[in-house]
């Protein structure tokens, strides 16, 4: 074998566990870490806690004075706690976290030693904006931005940091990151349901949205990943295939978790407990190596927040196990890829779940109304969901083994399609009082609380409804689910404005009756937003070709899913619901094809170099070795050798032409590459790494992998899928 190889796989069988203490009660530890109430409660004033209880619940601003009271409740605690510095944590446009550290150790002008932290360290920071990505726009987003407090999410230590999520912004108030068009978006539809929800009971008062995530990833040993290195720069495999075409890896894999990976889950658990993070880890069985977190849903904003989080601190922890998490969607190709799906649902301050079917008709006319003005939200803007969730990774991801298709579609389920072909029939204007009744008694009425077909899922499409909340699947495991979640907060945000006026219209207008003008109004939704409906095999070819009969988009690259932000109806939304104005839009449109087209610009450098270095030198060993072989073949034969060696010699040939043909390639790969670098347009330039570039690499990549296939495996010197996931 290979010697890299061999010394890598080695040094893993000898590797040890490392484990944590046990918590066995899970409870005592959740939160410890986080400025919750209960450390509020403890650390400030009755009315600096009143002050943030507000600003929490219901968005109010939080005074000058009050501040500096919560500053030093704040400090005081992390103090107590064992934090020696603090830092305002924001979620630039890079994708991950940022921090800036400052020490809270101070010294006073009389040179006294002290520790400091006051309102105005709390509120608002000017960490240098330069070095992250703003887009074209200069003038507007110019080096200077600040970063500035968001108290509806709660501070938090972590190691030995107090971290205060905050939105960073331009001088000029635009956004920077994706927490802040997320905060916008979640008051856009707090506002937009709020006033809905008051059709059905009149005292509620704020809607939030709620998020549940699902992480998945992979967790490979460390070694392993820096013996190759795709997987180090790029995050994923640029060659290398699954052994036995259509293989099932899970079929091979039953065994127990290896206890080094229990004691990195361990660690990670005990850590999202004390840091207030809900979640349970689970073993996917879908590929070796791969596994989910998933936490109990919470407010979005909180929910994003601790996701961003979470990828942070399992880095971290993995790091200390000698792991190396793969947040990529689709590290191996062939092998289910890694996504982040993200289930959805409204909440009233009251408790009540808007996505929810109730006991009684008036419930389930409400359940009836959040649910078909989703549907229609996203069959307006299916385009922009899809937007949403484009990014390089993703690509490779959606529609292949075991991921929706880059096609945005809803799944509702038999009985829900029943209740709605049912409503589709009300009659136009008033309803008879029989129609009412039987609406009320067997439509409505047989609206079961659970729903049954809960578990019937569909798990080929994008966007399904799971019985209280929808599941927007196509999110890839690597973004930040904030961008995914301003869109979809925002479009239905917008549709249930509308919805406001068309039946405020019908009843001052027509004089129909609040109910009678909801069922009127939702059976034009339910008409027009048919098309997005699609109960069928999401996977299927069938539906490729459908789907595009019907009209619905389908872009399978970055730069084809992104042009729906140039248009005007994206602006108009944007603009209408407060969340973007023009400019952002358009800085948040070229820093993501501009990061496409690095990131396969980095693939196309990565793929050159390691078929230079690694295949092509391996493959040549062996054609060797072949050559040797006949020669001895013909030493020892003599003129027989020919027909003794016919195989030998089609195996030399096909490698030297495998060779030829890998060489050719790359050198065009790389002409297209440095001229795609050249396009100054954004637009043409991801677009000449998307078709023309990628093309290569996927050539490229055929030829590799079939020498793979060929090459005595003691002479290949990269290490194979079933060595990177079955190795612990
Ligand atoms: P799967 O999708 O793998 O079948 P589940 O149905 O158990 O898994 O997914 C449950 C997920 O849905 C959890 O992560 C949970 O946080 C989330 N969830 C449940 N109810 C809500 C809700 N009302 N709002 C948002 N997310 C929710
Ligand atoms: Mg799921």
């Amino acid at each position: 074998m290979s010697s890299v190889r061999f010394e890598v796989l080695r040094e893993i069988y000898n590797k040890k566990p490392i484990f944590v203490d046990k918590i066995e009660r899970r409870s005592e530890i959740f939160g410890e870490n986080v400025f919750n109430q209960a450390a509020m409660r403890q650390y400030v004033s009755e009315e600096a806690y009143q002050n943030i209880k507000n600003a929490t619940e219901f968005g109010k601003k939080i005074e000058r004075k009050q501040a500096d009271h919560i500053a030093i409740g704040m400090k005081n605690w992390a103090v107590a706690k064992g934090a020696t510095h603090y830092t305002h944590w924001f979620q630039p446009l890079t994708g991950a976290t940022a921090e800036k550290h400052e020490a809270f150790f101070s010294v006073s002008d009389d040179h006294i030693p002290l520790e400091k932290f006051d309102g105005e360290q709390l509120v608002q920071q000017e960490p240098d904006a330069a070095s992250f990505p703003s887009g074209g726009n200069r003038n507007m987003f110019e080096a200077r931005g600040y970063t500035a407090w968001d108290p509806t999410s709660p501070a938090f230590i972590y190691n030995g940091t107090l971290c205060i999520p905050t939105i960073f912004v331009s001088y000029t108030g635009e956004a920077l990151d994706t927490k802040t068009p997320l905060l916008k978006a979640l008051n856009a539809i707090d506002e937009a349901a709020t006033e809905v929800a008051k059709y059905f009971d009149k005292a509620v008062e704020r809607v939030n949205a709620t998020l549940g995530w699902e992480q998945e990833f992979f967790l490979l040993d460390k070694t392993l990943v820096h013996a190759r290195p795709d997987l180090l720069l790029a995050g994923r495999t640029l060659l290398g295939h699954v052994a036995v075409e259509g293989q099932h890896l899970g079929d091979h894999y039953f065994g127990s978790i290896p206890d080094r990976v229990i004691g990195f889950l361990r660690e990670l658990e005990i850590e999202c407990m004390r840091l207030g993070i809900p979640v349970k880890t689970r073993h996917n069985e879908v590929a070796p190596n791969q596994f989910e977190l998933a936490p109990i849903h919470e407010e979005a904003n909180r929910a994003v927040d601790h996701n961003s989080l979470i990828m942070d601190v399992m880095d971290k922890i993995a790091d200390k196990h000698q792991f190396k998490v793969l947040f990529h969607e689709k590290p191996f190709q062939g092998v289910n890829g890694s996504g982040k799906h993200n289930n959805w649902s409204l909440t009233t301050n009251e408790g009540v779940n808007l996505l929810s079917p109730g006991s009684t008709p008036m419930k389930n006319l409400q359940f009836l109304t959040f649910f078909i003005n989703t549907i229609k939200a996203v069959h307006d803007y299916e385009e922009l969901l899809r937007a949403s969730v484009a990014t390089a990774g993703n690509d490779h991801r959606l529609g292949s083994n075991e991921a929706p298709p880059a096609i945005i579609s809803v799944f509702i389920g038999d009985q829900l399609t029943k209740v709605l072909d049912e409503l589709e029939g009300v009659s136009k204007g008033k309803l008879s009082p029989q129609e009412k009744t039987e609406l009320k008694l067997n439509v409505i009425g047989k609206i079961p609380d659970v729903l049954l077909d809960n578990t019937d899922r569909n798990r080929t499409s994008a966007f399904a409804f799971t019985g209280s909340k929808f599941e927007f699947r196509a999110v890839g495991a690597k973004s930040n689910c904030g961008s995914a979640m301003t869109v979809l907060n925002t479009i239905v945000a917008k549709q249930l404005h509308d919805f406001k006026k068309e039946v405020d219209a019908l009843i001052d207008k027509k004089g129909l009756k609040k109910d009678e003008a909801i069922f009127n109004i939702l059976r034009e939704y339910i008409k027009a937003s048919k098309k997005i409906r699609f109960e069928g095999d999401g996977y299927s070819v069938d539906w490729v070709q459908e789907a595009k009969r019907r009209g619905l988009s389908h872009h399978s690259i970055v730069p084809e899913a992104l042009k729906v932000l140039l248009q005007k109806k994206t602006a108009t939304l944007y603009k209408e619901m407060k969340v973007f104005n023009e400019a952002e839009i358009k800085a948040r449109y070229e820093i993501e094809l501009l990061d496409y087209a690095r990131k396969l610009h980095i693939e196309s450098q990565v793929l050159y170099e390691m078929a230079h270095n690694m295949v092509i030198p391996a493959a040549l060993r062996y054609q060797n070795v072949l050559i040797e072989n006949v020669q001895g073949l013909k030493e020892v034969f003599g003129a027989t050798y020919r027909e003794l060696g016919t195989e030998q010699l089609n195996l030399i040939e096909h490698i030297a032409n495998s060779v030829k043909e890998i060489r050719k390639k790359l050198l065009l790969m790389n002409t297209e590459a440095e001229k795609a670098k050249k396009i100054t347009d954004v637009q043409k330039c991801a677009e000449a790494y998307g078709y023309r570039v990628k093309a290569y690499t996927i050539q490229i990549r055929e030829l590799c992998d079939g020498l793979e296939r060929i090459v005595a495996d003691d002479f290949w010197p990269l290490l194979k899928f079933r060595e990177l996931l079955f190795s612990k």
